[in-house]
């Protein structure tokens, strides 16, 4: 058995907070805001298992209106999300992200970005693809107001 599912989330870009994508500390004058630490990358990739696995989205299991998720790791919804997996039997074939950003520009640390990802999933990094895409400069990614992320995950079932 396989399953797929999709995920996509975007956060706008402020000062006074730090740039975290993939729980990769990025460094850049700007961050983005959310009620959690608005890892973009993990947020997405979340909703992408939890999609995959039928089991509504992450606002559902933690919702931003609640006190104890502020300023949270977001690893911590991602470890949820891999739990119910486990649970439901199956394991991350691969993941492809794309990361929607003008600035900072994304090259230099996409390398990072994966192979972070690989070791929070348990899966090789040869499982993991990270893609960066500017917005052209228009729209809000593009006026550097914001950043989005895409991911799309495969589960399979233990010998699939
Ligand atoms: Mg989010």
């Amino acid at each position: 058995m396989v399953r797929i599912g999709a995920g996509f989330d975007t956060h706008r870009l402020v000062v006074g907070r730090p740039l975290i994508l993939g729980g990769v500390r990025v460094e850049h004058a700007r961050g983005l805001d959310g009620h959690s630490d608005a890892d973009v990358v993990l947020h997405s990739v979340t909703d992408a298992i939890l999609g995959a696995l039928a089991l509504g989205d992450i606002g559902d299991a933690f919702p931003d209106t609640d006190p104890q998720w502020r300023g949270a790791n977001s690893q911590i919804f991602l470890d949820a999300a891999l739990g119910q997996m486990r649970a439901a039997g199956y394991a991350v074939g691969n993941l492809d992200v794309t990361i929607f950003a003008q600035e900072p520009k994304l090259g230099p640390v996409k390398a990072a970005i994966r192979d972070h990802l690989a070791e929070l999933l348990g899966v090789p990094a040869t499982a993991v693809n990270v893609k960066a895409k500017t917005g052209e400069r228009v729209g809000h990614i593009g006026r550097a107001e914001a950043i989005g992320c895409q991911a799309t995950v495969l589960l399979r079932s233990p010998g699939a």
